[in-house]
């Protein structure tokens, strides 16, 4: 059986991306076989996991097109997880897909032709809920949303949230919302603590704990084409490990995922 995550939040800049690298990178170090896919056609993910995008043949791009088999796309990386890789012909993909009957399940039927080759599938949104984010809702069984821990963070969780809806309403009855999952947090502040619990209030989204704490590791690790969980040992490699262990124990046991007010 093959889980699929994905990680999604119109908002840029929330640690999307980052999550979808180390998480995997964590779940891989679990024994677990990984696969990403970047639906971004920035490319941060292909880029920050040692793959540029602008030397690449084919991407997901020819995946979604139907030029390609996904099989035919996947790359490897360094610390054994594996790429579908989205390079800036992304961009084009939307309209072609626009003009298809089924659109929304494109991404969904190439990840059903892997039957068990993996274990867990992460994939990586664009900041938009345009087709190439319903794609990777509907492909789904659970949705994670990082919310960064700032003032206005809540700004775009209500559209978010419905479009969750609609899609479990329309493509993926099945689609599992498991909560907003806090980034760049800072615990020196009652700042960060205080955006949570009004998000949580207003929308009763559960969030999630451990909070993935702000580290400048984040940025020297995508910049090295390596994850945060390659280096030496930090705070942050740490929380995702274990984010990563939780929801193994959720998946495998259906243990609950820890809860941020529950660790308070
Ligand atoms: P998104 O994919 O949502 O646009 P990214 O994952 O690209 O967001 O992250 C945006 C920026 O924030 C990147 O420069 C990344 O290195 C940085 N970043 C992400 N998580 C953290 C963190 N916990 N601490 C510090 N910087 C972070
Ligand atoms: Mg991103």
């Amino acid at each position: 059986m093959t889980t699929v995550l994905a990680v999604a939040n119109q908002k840029g800049g929330v640690a999307k991306t980052t999550t979808v690298a180390s998480l995997a990178a964590a779940l891989a170090g679990l024994g677990r076989k990984v696969l990403v896919v970047d639906l971004d056609p920035q490319g941060c993910l292909t880029f920050s996991l040692g793959h540029n995008p602008d030397r690449l043949e084919s991407s997901v791009h020819e995946v979604l097109t139907g030029q390609s088999s996904i099989r035919d796309v996947v790359l490897d990386t360094e610390e054994g997880i594996s790429l579908v890789p989205a390079t800036i012909d992304l961009a084009g993909a939307e309209a072609v897909l626009l003009m298809r009957p089924g659109r929304e399940f494109t991404l969904k039927r190439a990840i059903a032709t892997l039957g068990d080759d993996f274990d867990v599938v992460l994939v990586d949104c664009p900041p938009s809920l345009g087709v190439l984010t319903l794609n990777g809702l509907t492909a789904a069984d659970a949705v994670l949303v990082p919310l960064q821990c700032e003032t206005l963070a809540h700004r775009g969780v209500g559209q978010l949230l419905r479009t969750v809806s609609e899609v479990q309403q329309i493509t993926n009855p099945d689609l599992t919302l498991l909560g907003a999952l806090p980034t760049l947090y800072d615990s020196r502040t009652t700042h960060s603590r205080d955006v949570l619990a009004d998000v949580a209030d207003r929308y009763g989204l559960p969030v999630l704990a451990p909070p993935i704490p702000r580290t400048v590791r984040f940025a020297e690790a995508s910049a090295s084409g390596a994850t945060v969980l390659a280096g030496r040992t930090n705070k942050g490699a740490q929380a995702y490990r274990e984010l990563a262990e939780n929801l193994v124990a959720h998946w495998d046991e259906g243990r609950e995922l820890r809860s941020f007010a529950a660790c308070e």
